[in-house]
């Protein structure tokens, strides 16, 4: 098995360490992953700038690429250009914080994994529930067994499994659970500054806010201690309102006299 593990907190950071030992065992390993922090820029991609690469060593051998752009860029420049052969699974990880409810629209964590996913490889992010004193010991001992399962049972095509790990000792997780998005926005503050030219600035910082029930979703399985497995997809349509704009559509057939059908 050929895996390519890429993350959005830079090839730098400890989770991408974490996330090659968890999977080294498994097959051919390749990382290529930003060479800058990239966290929540979503599924962004460089189209008016170069995309630069350099090779990182670790303990004096290759690790992987680092890549001056965005997750979605380096899963792209990877498939299409960097790796000999299309890899069979693509992992994204593993995060510092969660990627529960709406987080998954921010994260660029998730990004990598999406981007795998339209390029018709089965693909997994992984996140830790986070933003201190993260036990990678259980982040790695999950995903090792998450992804040995998912190499075996794979999902439908685009379908992508987004996996939330509690940061717990390994004896205190309660099991996986299989979730559903949570409903949750983000509620922001921003904090307004001045630098030391008088110009003023903001600093966002926002709070999850949950909304509606938050039964059997990510959010919920987190809280209670287990790892949360989320089935993902990118088709944003909303299917109950199709039937009312079908009517309005209905309603409005006459398109060139608007006048006629538009009241
Ligand atoms: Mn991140």
């Amino acid at each position: 098995m050929r895996i390519l593990i890429s993350n959005d907190d830079s090839i730098y950071a400890p989770g991408i360490n974490a996330l090659h030992e968890a999977v080294s065992g498994l097959g051919e390993v390749h990382v290529v992953a930003p060479a800058a922090e990239q966290s929540a820029v979503g599924h962004a991609i460089t189209l008016s700038d170069p995309i630069k690469t350099r090779p990182v060593e670790r303990n004096g051998r290759f690790f992987g690429h680092a890549v001056g752009g965005t997750p979605a860029d380096c899963v792209k420049l990877a498939v299409c250009a960097l790796l000999p052969t299309p890899p069979d699974l693509v992992i994204s990880g593993i995060n510092l914080g969660p990627n529960a409810g709406i987080s998954v629209i921010y994260s660029g964590t998730v990004s990598a994994a999406t981007e795998g996913t339209i390029l018709g490889i089965p693909s997994l992010a992984v996140s830790l529930n986070t933003f201190s004193n993260p036990l990678w010991e259980t982040a790695i001992e999950v995903t090792r067994r998450t992804v040995r399962w998912l190499a075996r049972n794979p999902l439908p095509a685009g379908v992508l499994l987004n996996v939330n790990i509690p940061n717990l000792p390994l004896t205190q997780i309660r099991g996986f659970a299989a979730t559903r998005m949570g409903q949750s926005r983000f509620v922001e503050t921003f904090d307004k500054r001045t630098d030391p030219r008088g110009n003023v600035y903001y600093w966002m910082d926002g709070e999850l806010q949950v909304i509606g029930n938050s039964e059997g979703t990510d959010l919920e399985a987190l809280q209670k201690g287990f790892v949360s497995l989320t089935p993902i997809w990118f088709d944003l349509t909303h299917y109950p309102s199709l039937p009312l704009l079908a009517e309005w559509v209905e309603e409005t057939a006459d398109f060139h006299n608007p006048q006629r059908s538009d009241s």
